[in-house]
């Protein structure tokens, strides 16, 4: 399927290629959620931080496969993980909602050590990131155009439930509304 979302200053396309046997990986945040909510008929994966902050919303009904994080180094987490999980279960694709961090040469507030390290290409071909060239309100207007409920997503990572509002993705949920014009 193919989809085009944004705001009309930028507007993208999204493709997402669906496949039978794939898993996603879920965070509990806006990005894997919109992700899973249109793919639908795939397993769930769960990395389990050590920190804590690995679980949100699954959706109700489906069984989450958990998997213990490879390492705590947030520029390693995906990709060792990734391959962690490839080497163990056997998906023919596994779908990541990874998408741009905010780009701090216009949003220096985001140049924080806390900035997770979001990859610019994925070269496996059996990770899928079809959001992978989209900003946080990309995904937020393809949640609002796909009538896909967010409001229960958990982004913050300084509190398990509601969200503090002060930290790195809690500033960039509210910097993805901000671009669409939506006040949260
Ligand atoms: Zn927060």
């Amino acid at each position: 399927m193919t989809y085009i979302c944004g705001p009309d200053w930028d507007r993208r396309v999204v493709d997402i290629e669906l496949k039978e046997n794939s898993a996603i990986i879920m965070s509990g945040g806006i990005d894997s959620l919109v992700l899973y909510n249109i793919l639908q008929d795939v397993d769930i994966i769960n990395i389990v931080r050590k920190d804590g902050f690995d679980s949100g919303p699954f959706p109700r009904g489906k069984s989450v496969i958990s998997v213990k994080e490879v390492t705590t180094d947030h520029r390693f987490r995906i990709q060792r993980t990734l391959l962690h999980i490839k080497d163990k279960l056997n998906y023919e694709y596994i779908y990541t909602g990874i998408n741009l961090a905010p780009p701090t040469e216009y949003f220096s507030e985001f140049d924080t050590d806390s900035r997770p390290y979001r990859p610019w290409k994925i070269t496996e071909d059996w990770v899928k990131a079809p959001f992978l060239h989209l900003y946080k309100y990309h995904i937020i207007d393809l949640a609002r155009m796909l009538n896909i409920d967010i409001s229960n997503a958990q982004s913050c990572l300084m509190q398990l439930n509601g969200h503090c509002g002060e930290c790195w993705q809690c500033k960039e949920k509210k910097w993805g509304y901000n671009q669409l014009s939506i006040d949260i």
